[in-house]
């Protein structure tokens, strides 16, 4: 990569394109899952070295926080870009695909990572007039490690000696939205994900004679279709929620009666009070239908990632931000939250901002039929690293000089 000049962020990102392919290109060929990315975090520092950033690296895991100081004074904005790849064997088929069996970066993060290098080298050719810090968040363990959470743990944003007072994270989308389409909504953007472990206890028998025993498997299948009622008798329609039991185990033979029962369910709210709803209630419902049937149960409900949620002004300043550097045509209003969920949104706890969604299908596919991000054979076109990195180098000038 070669160190942009002061001209617009577009024409400086344009001149890094070939570096930030080879960058995402490197990483994607050498996934890391989960918290500890050693080659990862040295591949980062590699793009990094020479830069004029306060650089340090997480304890409990293998982040990279950057600091960029600016010449003139100014708040702090926050940039991230998460890092880790996920346990799945990649078939893309593409030359530069993982060379690591059961690790492959199905997500795109090996893009958010290049991205977030591209910013931090497009605004240290323009500190001297930057009226403020940046924070380059680089972070593992975005996949169910909370990641984010551990950083935040770990000083992330007192990192510029004050709190950030806007924060902005970019996912690319290999199917579902269009190719170089940015999207984002204010409020909620994608959604809480809990689980809710249940164990329902009887004592087992011989199940020709139930009355001598106490069945768990009868109440277990009532609780999960009672937990689709809860679903749409007690919550809103416009909040709504979404349970789904993935895993079901109860008992080895037909004519045994087991002692117990487990399930686990996948939990998604949309706005903080459903999800609150949502925790009380399921348990409560598990208890007392095992009450009814003279069984116990043990409904243990696990917060994982809170709602994601988007500061109004934040979202619209971002998109207009898109608007100005791509066009309309290239910025759409997004009409409903992701059931997803991000661990980014432990950051938009704390810090006001937006999150965005890139569209970065192959040119010639479709999105609607695209494989999808988390698939084997999901294509991540990384013709688009230079407008990921402009636009969140863009975030982070227009919003340190409007502040
Ligand atoms: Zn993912
Ligand atoms: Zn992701």
């Amino acid at each position: 990569m070669m160190a942009g000049e002061t001209g617009s962020v577009l024409d400086g990102a344009a001149g890094l394109a070939a570096g930030l392919a080879g960058l995402r290109r490197q990483i994607h060929r050498e996934p890391e899952i989960g918290l500890d990315l050693p080659r990862t975090q040295a591949k980062v520092l590699a793009a990094l070295d020479g830069l004029p950033l306060q650089v340090t690296t997480g304890a409990a895991l293998s982040s990279v926080t950057a600091v960029l100081r600016g010449g003139r004074p100014g708040p702090a904005v926050l940039l991230r870009g998460d890092m880790d790849a996920l346990p799945v064997t990649e078939r893309s088929g593409l030359d530069y695909a993982s060379a690591i069996p059961g690790a492959m970066h199905a997500c795109g993060h090996d893009l958010h990572t290049a991205m977030l290098a591209g910013a931090a080298r497009l605004l240290a050719a323009r500190r001297e007039q930057l009226p403020g810090s940046v924070i380059f968040m680089f972070q593992p363990g975005e996949e169910g490690y909370a990641g984010a959470r551990l950083m935040i743990g770990e000083g992330l944003l007192d990192a510029a000696g004050e709190r950030p007072v806007a924060a902005y994270a970019l996912h690319v989308a290999s199917a579902q939205f269009g190719r170089g389409v940015f999207a984002t909504r204010p409020g909620s953007m994608m959604a809480a994900a809990d689980i809710l472990e249940v164990t329902v206890r009887g004592h087992g028998g011989h199940a020709a004679q139930p009355h001598l025993a106490a069945d768990p498997i009868p109440a277990a299948c009532e609780m999960v279709t009672a937990l689709q009622t809860l679903v749409t008798r007690r919550f809103n329609v416009f909040d709504p929620i979404v349970i789904t039991v993935g895993s079901f185990h109860a008992g080895t033979a037909d004519n045994i009666i087991p002692d117990e029962a487990r399930f686990l369910a996948t939990v998604r709210s949309f706005s903080a009070a459903a999800r609150d709803r949502v925790r009380a209630a399921s348990q409560r419902l598990i208890r007392e239908i095992a009450a009814a049937h003279g069984l116990e149960a043990v409904a243990e409900y696990r917060d994982e990632y809170p709602v994601t949620v988007n500061d109004d002004t934040e979202a619209a300043f971002a998109a207009d931000a898109a608007r100005d550097l791509f066009g309309a045509d290239r910025v759409a209003a997004q009409p409903n939250p992701l059931p997803g969920a991000e661990d980014f949104s432990f950051v938009l706890e704390e810090v006001p901002g937006a999150f965005l969604m890139l569209g970065t299908c192959p040119e010639g596919t479709d999105p609607a039929t695209a494989p999808f991000n988390h698939a084997a054979d999901a294509v991540f076109d990384d013709a688009l690293l230079p407008d990921g990195a402009a636009l969140l180098a863009e975030l982070a000038l227009r919003r340190l000089t409007a502040a």
